[in-house]
């Protein structure tokens, strides 16, 4: 179901440029977005926009995910921790990416979200990704250190617990800046100990990142 509309989209995402890398557009091919949102909303998965999955939340538009998996640069069998599971269409797509020796956590703050993106990543066979429930803000200490992190809600600025949970090498990506609007997506390479680099991509726009680390709940 959907194929030619999955395919119609990534043809687009091509030609405007956000997907160029071979492993990342395979793995928009192979997760079905649809299986992702609520059954009312199917008809609008392969629309390049971001769509309501309830809670007040969205996934992302197409495009934005292809930014982020760009730009994250990763590779296969490395651990990888996502902050933000929604819908978990995300960790699918880094799942794919990753591959089966890879690991894949996300960790979601609204209990009945994770269950959501549990039973979706369950029907299309990414039962592999743990899904936890709690503050990513804090990252995960337990599984720590990671070679990759994706926040996919926006923070005052990068939360300090993430950095130093990255490996040596690793990156984290994020978007960082004001609620809704004047937001950086931004990528930090740990180097070595301490020294991290850090590049700005670009303007984007999600919602707020609340947590210990991130913006007070309201
Ligand atoms: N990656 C998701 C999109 C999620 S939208 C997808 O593929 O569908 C951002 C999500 O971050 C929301 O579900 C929101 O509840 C969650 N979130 C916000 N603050 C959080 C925090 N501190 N820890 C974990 N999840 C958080």
């Amino acid at each position: 179901m959907y194929e030619k509309e999955r395919e119609e989209l990534l043809e687009r995402l091509v030609k405007w440029g956000y997907l160029s890398k071979p492993e990342v557009i395979e793995a928009f091919k192979k997760v079905p977005r649809h299986e992702f949102v609520p059954n009312n909303l199917k008809n609008y998965a392969y629309v390049d926009q971001p769509l309501p999955i309830g809670h007040g939340q969205t996934i992302s538009a197409p495009s934005m995910i292809a930014i982020m998996l760009e730009s994250l640069e990763l590779e296969l069998d490395q651990k990888v921790l996502e902050i933000g599971a929604g819908s978990g269409y995300n960790a699918a797509l880094i799942a794919e990416l990753v591959g089966p020796k890879g690991r894949v956590f996300t960790i979601e703050r609204i209990a009945e979200l994770a269950e959501f993106g549990r039973a979706n990543l369950k029907k299309t066979g990414y039962e592999r990704v743990h899904v936890v429930v709690g503050d990513g803000t804090c990252g995960y200490k337990r599984e720590a250190p990671w070679d990759r992190i994706l926040v996919t809600a926006c923070a005052p600025e990068i939360p300090k617990p993430l950095v130093e949970q990255l490996k040596t090498g690793g990156k984290l990506a994020a978007p960082v800046g004001q609620h809704y609007m004047f937001q950086t997506w931004m990528v930090v390479e740990k180097r070595s100990g301490k020294e991290i680099r850090v590049r700005e991509c670009g303007s984007c726009s999600f919602v707020p990142l609340v947590g210990k680390y991130g913006w007070k709940e309201d």
